[in-house]
């Protein structure tokens, strides 16, 4: 069986019974890094074996995975933070496991983008989630310009490197769009900034751009 184990996205206490239980008793616990798991698993006494799933070795691991799978063994998946499966090459094994008749069983927990979503206020019957925008101000600009004529929410990560220069691109194109930026959910420095854009960017550089972000139009 393949398990697919949500694990925190930052506070170590939001974390399933099921989820730790099964992170227990698995064979082999797959993660996206395997030192920064360490703190998870050791601050729950989970002793199992631990092997490194990332983007770079996803196709050589994920044949390694497989063979252990059609071998019997239980295997868990999680990733750096969050919902495995999104945003992360947990995708890749999830889709091998599938296509290879492996059982799969998901442990349901967190992920930043119902986080952020709910936190918003802002309408969850009908969203797109658009993953992370393109790093280079022209594509970015275009694909902004595209999401502005979807009739729904539109969530998106930002990485502390762009989150500034994304908000400027989106108070030129939205200046009176009311839009939330959620920053490291869960932790110590949790902060939700709620306005237009012009005043979420002044908000982010009297406080500091550090972190995690998810912004929500
Ligand atoms: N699998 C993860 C999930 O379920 O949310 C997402 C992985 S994605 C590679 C990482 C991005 O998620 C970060 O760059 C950030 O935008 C967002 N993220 C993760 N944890 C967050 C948190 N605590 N607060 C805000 N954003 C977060």
């Amino acid at each position: 069986m393949l398990y697919i184990v949500a694990t925190p996205i930052g506070n170590l206490k939001d974390i399933s019974l099921r989820a730790i239980e099964t992170l227990k008793k698995v064979d082999l616990i797959a993660c996206e890094d395997t030192r920064h798991s360490k703190i998870l698993l050791s601050h729950y006494q989970i002793t199992t074996a631990t092997t490194s799933f990332f983007q770079h070795n996803r196709f050589v691991k994920g044949d390694y995975l497989l063979k252990l799978l059609k071998e019997g063994k239980d295997i868990a998946l999680i990733s750096d933070a969050g919902t495995p499966g999104i945003l992360d090459p947990g995708y890749n094994l999830i889709n091998m496991a599938i296509t290879n008749n492996i059982p799969i069983s998901f442990i349901p927990g967190p992920s930043a983008l119902i986080a952020a979503l709910v936190v918003s206020g802002k309408p969850a019957n009908k969203f797109f989630f658009e993953g992370f925008l393109p790093r280079k101000t022209e594509s970015r600009k275009n694909r902004l310009k595209k999401l502005a004529e979807l009739d729904c929410t539109v969530i998106f990560y930002e990485s502390c490197h762009r989150i500034l220069s994304t908000l400027e691109d989106i108070a030129q194109l939205w200046p009176e769009k009311e839009i939330v930026v959620a920053r490291e959910l869960t932790k110590k420095f949790e902060t939700i900034l709620r306005g237009k854009p012009i005043d979420v960017i002044s908000a982010i550089r009297k406080s500091s751009n550090k972190g995690e972000f998810v912004v929500v139009i």
